[in-house]
């Protein structure tokens, strides 16, 4: 495994593989890996000869009273957990991605009008530049990414649809820990409390996923619910709680078919985003 820190070296490197042949695939990250993380760079194993995870906590991407400066850097750590897991880490330093006088922007205008995009206003256009840039540098064959960021997922997607990327997106399943709390690399700012209140999303999730089961087909009535049963828990705070398209995430008053679920809650000072599939069978 190779740990390259510029973009000429990494560049230098996958086109000596591609010279043999060997398909690439790519993992994009902030790093504080954890087994979410870990699930795509296995899937990007099976499917490819080269993987390469890239570690790059995008400043672009955080609002300026977001977490940038606090976001868990632990590269050393990192690096152990790749051991045997991927061929090439891509760790650029800031410089090398935002060079003085970087100023281009990749955005899909209507990402902030819904779910996250909301409260976080140009966060999105800030992780659609970014991932346009490295899916530029790395030119891989195909890139992954985990549905736990389903709206993240979805504007990737539409991107690359829209600009003509010539790269597969693939789109993985959400890990969870034993409890059902999603893995994130946020869950380390959680204390012992907060750690046990943050189940209460996935106790969300499952409460929908039981009304749509015994019937209830209305967005509103579960929106309601779902609120009463989060803020039961001291620490938690509705951010939102959306029922949306699958595919294009648009609103829903009914579910049929499939719809997504999407929560974002605030657990302390720690915002925390979930999602689940609603199927009417
Ligand atoms: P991040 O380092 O938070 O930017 O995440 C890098 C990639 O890992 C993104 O595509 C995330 O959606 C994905 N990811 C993060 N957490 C999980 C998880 N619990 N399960 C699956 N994928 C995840």
């Amino acid at each position: 495994m190779k740990i390259i820190r510029t973009i000429g070296a990494l560049q230098r490197e996958l086109k000596a593989r591609r010279r043999r042949n060997e398909t690439v695939g790519f993992v994009p990250t902030m790093g504080a890996l954890h087994a979410g993380h870990l699930s795509l760079v296995r899937r990007a194993r099976q499917d490819n000869d080269v993987v390469v995870v890239s570690i790059f906590v995008n400043p672009l991407q955080f609002g300026p009273r977001e977490d940038f400066r606090q976001y868990p850097r632990t590269l050393k750590e990192d690096v152990a957990c790749l051991k045997n897991e991927c061929d090439v880490i891509f760790a650029p330093p800031a410089g090398e991605i935002f060079p003085p006088g970087f100023s281009s922007r990749v955005e899909v205008p209507e990402a902030d009008h819904f779910l996250c995009g909301r409260s976080r206003p140009g966060h999105f256009t800030g992780v659609m530049t970014v991932v346009a840039k490295l899916l530029n540098i790395v030119g891989p064959d195909a890139a992954y990414f985990g549905r736990k960021d389903a709206q993240q997922a979805a504007l990737i997607a539409k991107m690359v649809r829209d600009l003509n990327f010539p790269v597969k997106i693939v789109t993985c399943p959400i890990v969870r820990e034993p409890d059902g709390l999603a893995m994130s690399s946020r869950n380390a700012y959680l204390s012992g409390k907060e750690r046990r209140d943050a189940v209460v999303l996935f106790q969300a999730l499952k409460s929908a996923e039981r009304m749509v089961v015994r019937g209830q087909r209305n967005v509103s009535k579960i929106i309601a619910i779902l609120g009463d049963l989060i803020i039961r828990t001291n620490s938690a705070r509705v951010d939102y709680i959306a029922v949306v398209d699958k595919d294009t995430l648009e609103p829903l008053k009914s579910i049929s078919g499939t719809a997504l679920l999407c929560l974002a809650v605030w657990i302390g000072t720690t915002r925390l985003i979930d999602n689940t599939m609603l199927k009417v069978k």
